[in-house]
């Protein structure tokens, strides 16, 4: 059986944390070299960590947000100062590590075929989703940061020339943010070759050269407060989680 049969084995389990479910070799993160030159800092990655579960489809990541009141329908305020119909706050669903595991597990199994070597994300929002995204793929996971406006790998972290990377966020709205990583890992010399999201809210409006993939699309509509028809019509936008 090759390491690429025993992953599909494993995908295809029951859902059960039990050791066989690692094919009995073993720990499931051992460590191996990883190609010359182009693996990063140490110069080791890990055989891939394979969910134990099936990974989340659109629905399951839909009604999980709902359930966790990480996505709500209605009439909001938004920090932006837009009113939208939906509202949706990633960490409160990511608060849960179970479920962070799951969706980030969701997305990493779209991208098993793009041999990641490091997924990164914009900071704060993103970095959960990274973490648990290069967990399921045996890859790096790493944060950006706005440094006098501009989005930086800071901390000491590292890319290697070529290195392969995935960009990661929990909600896409316009794309800005994540083409601002994928900016930053081309600076770095290193090559993106996907970006992902828990949630697409652009409607798939927001465009990009490489692999893309959400685990849910909403269509979300944002008015300005003046013209916001749902103010028009008599209700008054909330603000979730403020106290005002
Ligand atoms: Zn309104």
């Amino acid at each position: 059986m090759t390491a690429r049969d025993s992953v599909d084995a494993r995908s295809s389990g029951t859902g059960r944390h039990d050791n066989t479910a690692y094919g009995g070799t073993g720990a499931p993160n051992r460590p191996r070299r990883g190609p010359p030159g182009v693996a990063g800092v140490d110069e080791v990655t890990y055989d891939r960590a394979m969910p134990t579960h099936a990974p989340f489809s659109e629905d399951e990541t839909l009604a999980r947000y709902e359930k966790r009141g990480a996505l709500l329908r209605g009439h909001f305020r938004l920090t932006s100062g837009l009113h939208s119909d939906v509202y949706l706050q990633s960490a409160l669903v990511l608060q849960h590590p179970e479920d962070a595991s799951r969706l980030g597990e969701g997305l990493a199994a779209r991208f098993r075929d793009d041999r990641v070597q490091t997924v990164l994300a914009p900071a704060i929002g993103g970095i959960l989703v990274a973490h648990e995204v290069a967990r399921a793929l045996g890859a790096r996971a790493l944060f950006t940061e706005r440094e006098g406006g501009v989005m930086r790998l800071r901390r000491g972290f590292t890319l290697g020339t070529g290195e392969r990377c995935l960009v990661v966020e929990d909600v896409i709205t316009t794309g800005g943010s994540t083409r601002e990583v994928v900016q930053c890992v081309a600076d770095h010399g290193g090559v993106v070759v996907g970006v992902g999201s828990l949630i697409d809210r652009s409607g798939g409006s927001a465009a990009f050269a490489v692999k893309r993939v959400a685990l849910a699309t909403i269509a979300a509509a944002t008015y300005p407060a003046e013209s916001c028809p749902l103010c028009q019509a008599g209700s008054v936008a909330v603000k979730p989680g403020s106290r005002s």
